[in-house]
């Protein structure tokens, strides 16, 4: 990166560099053998060109040399071509880097998102509850909570109930429904439960009442807790 910085401080864009490339390809087209290698710049000069160490003002002026002698184009393509290589292979390198944190990141939100999807489930169990009427709270026993955020009820019901289509709303303490949704109940285990998507994101915490019936039947009703 450093190294990026201070090749673009001496002023090489992709285009100079084309220019450059140019220049000394029609250089070669030309055919300047040039075997006594007169006026050549030195394997020097020509490795700080390629490697863009050399100031693009400072190089100008053998430009003119470079497109009029072809042993220094060879010299220079092959420095070029290796420099080219060691620039691709960083890049490499640093696409692999960026990859590999692209890569824990996933990871990191794979397990950040995982962790709330577990809270979003609620289980209810109203087995050992006895149903009140009405939707008071019972003594001695806990209100029912939720999180506003759970998307998901799987609602225990009371032992023995029938398994079949059940209608499961929740409602203020002054009884209306701020959501309904139906179910069906099976047994598994020795426990009939139902399972079913809710959405109370847009709902106020606070005190409600859980309702169940299956259908034409009255409702049951137990006090809950909206978190
Ligand atoms: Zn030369």
């Amino acid at each position: 990166m450093e190294r990026e910085a201070a090749l673009n401080a001496k002023g090489y864009s992709e285009r100079d560099e084309k220019r450059i490339l140019d220049a000394l390809g029609r250089g070669l087209l030309k055919e300047f053998p040039n075997p006594e290698r007169t006026g050549c710049p030195g394997s020097d000069v020509l490795k700080r060109i390629a490697s863009h160490a050399m100031p693009l003002a400072e190089a100008e002026k053998w430009l003119d040399h470079l497109t009029s002698c072809s042993p220094c184009y060879r010299d220079f393509s092959e420095l070029q071509a290796g420099y080219r290589h060691r620039r691709m292979r960083t890049t490499l390198a640093i696409a692999a880097s960026i990859l590999i944190v692209v890569g824990v990141a996933g990871w990191a939100l794979f397990f950040k998102q995982k962790g709330p999807a577990v809270v979003q489930w609620a289980v209810l169990d109203l087995r050992n509850r006895t149903v009140p009427r009405g939707g008071e709270a019972t003594p001695g026993e806990q209100t029912l909570e939720v999180s506003r955020e759970v998307k998901r009820l799987n609602i225990y019901l009371p032992l023995g109930s029938a398994e079949g289509p059940y209608e499961i709303r929740i409602a203020t303490t002054a009884g209306s429904a701020i959501f309904t949704t139906n179910g069906v109940a099976s047994l598994k285990d020795g426990v009939t439960s139902i399972e079913a998507a809710v959405d109370l994101s847009s709902a106020s915490s606070g005190r409600y009442v859980l309702q169940i019936r299956r259908p034409n039947s009255e409702w049951s009703s137990y006090p809950l807790l909206l978190r």
